[in-house]
């Protein structure tokens, strides 16, 4: 049995049922037991894989999309690019080595990663280092105060978010769906007392049991994200996988060595993630006053950027060619990954992505 299991269960015993959101914040975040604080998650060895992870030419095609964006917009003076979640800080490598090739850019780049995990951290410091480019580091997106001209970037960071659930209990009527205990101290959901403070369009016509989930989290980030970039310049591209059309149902899931686990069970042991609600994101972008841009297909957006032709001047080749598969096929990541691109009123589009 975890310690940090057992802490939950004081937890609820003391102060009664948790949200979801709680849930997910312990499991994830807890600074002694928490998933992302104990651990280096990701590649074969580990629990899951990331578009960065599979294929240096994701991080490249990246990096020239925003140095082309910077010098479409009038190359402003002192960018700073931002990585949210930058996990091994292989992205964020891959990214810099395409940008050094831009001298004018290179000389005045800062970079700025958004890392709450202190194990990440240290992976990351021990990626970057000796790249050439100040880079500091910082808990959160608000915490960091940019200034000046900010591309953000965010691979699989949303999805790593905690989410709220409701569940549909009759009449309409939403409850926020809570992590309890069950007699003999198991976890298990149950239903809140209070109701959700209004009503999902459509919910009345949902069955009993109906899941509805909401992002405030993910929301704020982006909204902040969107008030920087406006009054600021600059862009943010969000690659996640998730729905462009908002709906019901459960999305939440656990990951342990690439294959699905119970989410209520071993907190701490299991990635948890929920679908991206990319709808929310794009409201919370207006929010913040920015322009959101039309939801794009990841791998729609990569092959205009060029990623095959990428490929085959990297050598192609058998492995290439079944890593480029897996980011682009509509059957592998190519479909179910969206990119979320948002940029200033007014400002020019960047390539591969068109007004809403
Ligand atoms: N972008 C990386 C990693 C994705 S995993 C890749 O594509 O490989 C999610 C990343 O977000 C991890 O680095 C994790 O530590 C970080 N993260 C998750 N929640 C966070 C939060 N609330 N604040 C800051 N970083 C967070």
């Amino acid at each position: 049995m975890s310690g940090l299991r057992d802490r939950i269960v004081r937890l609820i015993q003391t102060s009664g049922p948790i949200s979801v959101a709680q849930y997910m914040t312990l499991a994830l975040h807890d600074p002694k037991e928490g998933y992302y604080a104990t651990r280096d998650p990701f590649g074969a060895g580990g629990d899951f894989i990331t578009a960065p992870e599979i294929s240096q030419t994701f991080g490249e095609m990246l990096g020239w999309a925003i140095a082309e964006a910077w010098l479409d917009w009038g190359s402003p003076l002192n960018p700073t690019l931002v990585e949210l979640g930058p996990g091994r800080g292989t992205l964020m490598s891959d990214m810099l080595r395409t940008m050094k090739a831009l001298p004018r850019l290179w000389s005045q780049l800062r970079v700025a990663m958004i890392e709450n995990s202190p194990t990440l951290r240290a992976v990351q410091q021990q990626t970057l280092a000796g790249t050439g480019v100040p880079i500091r580091w910082a808990d959160s997106f608000a915490e960091a105060e940019i200034e000046g001209p900010l591309y953000v970037v965010a691979n699989e960071f949303f999805d790593a978010l905690p989410i709220r659930q409701w569940v549909h209990t009759g009449e309409g009527i939403f409850r926020e769906r809570l992590v309890g205990l069950d007699p003999d101290g198991a976890f298990r959901f149950e239903a809140s007392p209070w109701p959700l403070p209004f009503l999902p369009p459509g919910g009345e016509q949902t069955a009993v049991g109906t899941i509805y989930e909401t992002t405030d989290a993910s929301e704020l980030v982006m909204e902040d994200i969107g008030r920087a970039i406006q009054e600021q310049r600059g862009a943010a591209f969000a690659f996640d996988y998730g729905y462009d059309k908002k709906g019901f149902g459960e999305t939440l899931q656990a990951v342990r060595q690439h294959t699905y686990a119970d989410v209520l069970n071993n907190p701490g042991e299991n990635d948890l993630t929920a679908h991206v609600d990319f709808p929310a994101l794009v409201e919370a972008a207006k929010r913040g006053g920015a322009e959101p841009l039309e939801l794009m297909e990841q791998g729609e957006v990569l092959k205009m950027w060029g990623i095959e032709a990428r490929a085959e001047q990297l050598g192609g080749g058998a492995m290439m060619e079944r890593q480029i598969h897996r980011l682009i096929a509509p059957d592998q990541m190519g479909k179910l990954f969206k990119v979320l691109c948002v940029i200033p009123k007014n400002a020019s589009v960047p390539a591969g992505f068109a007004h809403r």
